[in-house]
């Protein structure tokens, strides 16, 4: 039996946890890790994208 997937229903942006601007979309059922994002915005600083149930863990 195959679990019924849970359906994308939202979007949201991952922020830098250094200076909390914007960087990427992550979607509610995202699941990451090991994933490195350089934030371009102000801080240039290179953080792990880490997601758990569709919720960033910084
Ligand atoms: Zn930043």
């Amino acid at each position: 039996m195959n679990k019924i997937p849970i359906p994308e229903t939202e979007r949201k942006w991952l922020r830098c946890p250094h200076c909390g601007a914007k960087t990427i979309l992550y979607s509610n059922i995202a699941v990451c890790s090991g994933v490195y994002v350089k934030c371009t915005r102000v801080c240039k600083s290179i953080f792990e994208v880490k997601i758990e149930n569709g919720k960033q863990v910084q």
